[in-house]
């Protein structure tokens, strides 16, 4: 006889979206009709040539070889977790806990999962990572989100923020370098930031896995944790972004803060970490390499990177329609499209099938009521940027003629 009846999947997955897909359907489409895509879409610097560091490859595969294959410790090898350490110091944070896991992601989870309950909330960015959205839904705990402000370079808005917060509220999540703006926190917000945290009791979480790319001179990335010793703060990082390796899934988080209030808390986000085993061994092995040395492949490319970002944006803001703040870090530009009578989702859908340029719409990681945006990365090389300016104008001049 066999089955019959569908199987039908559970409840928690229906709130779990990633902008990305849409895009992805789009695009099969329009290569099915024989269009040249330039993909500006995937956050994934090895997509587009840059790789992985040799010696870090070195470091897994003599790990390999030496049978470093079995499970290790849940939180990770000890020479992992003290180069951790070592870099967390160099960042001014001080460390009372570190455990690694399968990407920056699996940290994240790990860090809300043993935090918030059904019922309690996280305040999130708006736009934000989607990542987080589909954690929330997951774990049937309620996303609220503050606004990140395009007119102060995508700072954090800290009175939505203030606004969001309520009695059932339990962190507050930061992206910095953010994905998919850009930006990189002042200071200044950073300890506004910190004092809200203060006055209602919330850990921050602080995604930092593009801590090193920093486009430019003068800029310095601060870690939020390293502003306060008083306040918890868990910071997630990893080899995925600035040591070009996302298919390893290595990340870690690092709590700090006053340790007595925390026990439990870490102990929670063990046990987790117990209950999945481990993060992939030998490539834990790599993270010494990384971090006990300097980082000159990223050294290397930044300047280009720069170039292609000033390209992009530069390119971007001489269009009509387009506004787009100048991103300081990561390698995500997120204009503004000023163009009436066309939703962002149809926006990237017709640019797709047109002219088959791949970005993802601002709707698909949230933006502010009445703003329309799209999300474009500025790996690829100059010809490539160049091409899609030319294919947007295009675009453009034909859906809005002057
Ligand atoms: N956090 C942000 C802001 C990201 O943009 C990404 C990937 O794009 C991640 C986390 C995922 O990191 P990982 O590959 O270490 O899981």
């Amino acid at each position: 006889m066999g089955f019959t009846v569908k199987i039908k999947p559970a409840n928690r997955t229906w709130g779990v979206e990633y902008a990305i897909r849409d895009i992805v359907e789009t695009s099969k489409e329009a290569l099915k009709k024989g269009k040249d895509l330039i993909y500006l879409n995937i956050g994934d610097p090895v997509k587009y040539g840059f790789s992985t560091p040799r010696n870090l490859i070195e470091a897994a595969y003599k790990a390999m070889l030496k049978n470093q294959n079995s499970y290790s410790d849940s939180v990770g090898i000890p020479e992992a977790l003290s180069a951790i350490e070592k870099y967390a110091e160099k960042k001014g944070i001080k460390p009372i806990d570190i455990f690694i896991t399968q990407g920056a992601s699996e940290a994240i989870e790990f860090a809300i999962a043993s935090l918030v309950d059904p019922g309690e909330n996280i305040i999130l960015p708006c736009p934000c990572y989607p990542l987080y959205q589909a954690i929330t839904s997951k774990l049937g705990i309620e996303p609220r989100f503050y606004y990140l402000d395009e007119e102060n370079n995508w700072e954090p808005d800290l009175n939505s923020l203030e606004d969001s917060i309520d009695e059932k509220t339990r962190a507050i999540v930061i992206i910095n370098p953010n994905n998919p703006t850009g930006a990189i926190y002042s200071k200044k917000i950073l300890l506004e930031l910190l004092e809200i945290a203060r006055k209602y009791n919330l850990i921050i979480l602080s995604d930092e896995i593009y801590d090193q790319f920093i486009l430019d001179v003068g800029v310095e990335h601060i870690s939020i944790a390293s502003l306060a010793e008083d306040v918890p703060v868990v910071t997630f990082n990893g080899l995925s972004k600035c040591y070009f390796a996302p298919g390893w899934r290595v990340g870690w988080g690092i709590v700090s803060g006053p340790k007595e209030i925390l026990e439990d808390y870490i102990e929670a986000i063990h046990k987790l970490a117990r209950s999945r085993l481990c993060a992939p061994h030998p490539l834990q092995y790599a993270i010494p390499e990384a971090l006990n040395n300097e980082n000159g492949y990223i050294k290397k490319i930044l300047p280009e990177l720069k170039k292609r970002r000033d390209l992009i944006v530069d390119g971007l803001n001489n269009l009509s329609g387009i506004r787009c703040v100048r991103p300081q870090g990561a390698f995500y530009a997120f204009p503004r499209l000023e163009l009436p009578e066309i939703s962002d989702l149809d926006f990237t859908k017709q640019l797709i099938m047109e002219e088959g340029v791949v970005v993802v719409h601002g709707s698909g990681f949230g933006q502010k009521p009445g703003t329309k945006h799209f999300r474009i990365i500025f790996l690829p090389e100059e010809k490539v940027l160049k091409e899609a300016l030319v294919r947007i104008e295009r675009f453009i001049k034909r859906i809005c003629p002057a």
